[in-house]
C-alpha cells in the first residue's frame, strides 16, 4: 500500500528490515543501545560489530538513550548506510504518556534521517513486540506522527514501513485506510 504525503511517498510492505535498500533503517532499540532481541538483534546480526562499536561510543558520551529519542550510527554491512536507533515506550496501559513517546520516537528518527541527508528511510513497527504496545493503536500513532511530520514538508522521497508479518502489515493497512487523506 502507498500514499503520497507532500513530496514523500509513504509505503507499507511486509518484509525484513535488514534487507532494505534504503539510506537509513530505524532500529527499535532499548536504552542501553547494547543490542537485544527482535528487530534489534536482527539488525546487529546482519550489520556486524561496527554498529555496536558506535553505540558504545555514543553511550559513553551521552549515557543511556531516553525513550522517544533517536541517534544515528553506521549501517555496518547492511545495505542501508545508516542505522537510526530509537527507543519506543514500554506499554503500561496507555496512561503513562506512551502515545507521546511513541510519536516522538518516529519524529526524532525522521529528523536524524533528514539531518544525514537521507532520501529514504525504513521503519519497523516500534514497541509492538517485546514492549507490548497494542498493535492497532501503535499503527495509528505511528502513521499519524509520520504523516503530520511529512505534511509540514520534508526532503525525504520515501518513508517505508517494513512489517514483519501479515498480521502487522494488515494492522498498518487498516490504520492508514482509516486516516483521512
Ligand atoms: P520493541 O521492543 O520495540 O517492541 P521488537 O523488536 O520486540 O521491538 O518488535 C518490534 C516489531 O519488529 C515486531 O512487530 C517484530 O515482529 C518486528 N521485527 C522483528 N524482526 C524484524 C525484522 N528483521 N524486520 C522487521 N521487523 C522485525
Amino acid at each position: 500500500m502507498e500514499r503520497q504525503v507532500g513530496n514523500t511517498k509513504l509505503v507499507l510492505v511486509r518484509g525484513d528490515i535488514t534487507r532494505q535498500k534504503v539510506d537509513a533503517v530505524v532500529n527499535a532499540a532499548n536504552p542501553s543501545l547494547m543490542g537485544g532481541g527482535g528487530v534489534d538483534g536482527a539488525i546487529h546480526r546482519a550489520g556486524g560489530p561496527a554498529i555496536l562499536d558506535e553505540c558504545r561510543r555514543i553511550v559513553k558520551e551521552i549515557g543511556r538513550l531516553a525513550p522517544g529519542n533517536a541517534v544515528a550510527t553506521t549501517g555496518g554491512c547492511l545495505p542501508a548506510s545508516h542505522v537510526i536507533h530509537t527507543v519506543g515506550p514500554i506499554w503500561k496501559g496507555g496512561g503513562r504518556g506512551e502515545p507521546q513517546v511513541l510519536k516522538s520516537a518516529y519524529v526524532e528518527s525522521l529528523k536524524r534521517a533528514e539531518e544525514l541527508g537521507c532520501r529514504s528511510v525504513a521503519f519497523p513497527s516500534i514497541s509492538t513486540g517485546a514492549y507490548g504496545y497494542p498493535l492497532g493503536e501503535a499503527a495509528r500513532e505511528a502513521l499519524e506522527a509520520v504523516i503530520t511530520h511529512l505534511e509540514a514538508g520534508s526532503p525525504l522521497e520515501e518513508v517505508r514501513f517494513v512489517l514483519f508479518s501479515d498480521t502487522v502489515l494488515a494492522a498498518y493497512e487498516t490504520a492508514l485506510t482509516r486516516l483521512k487523506p
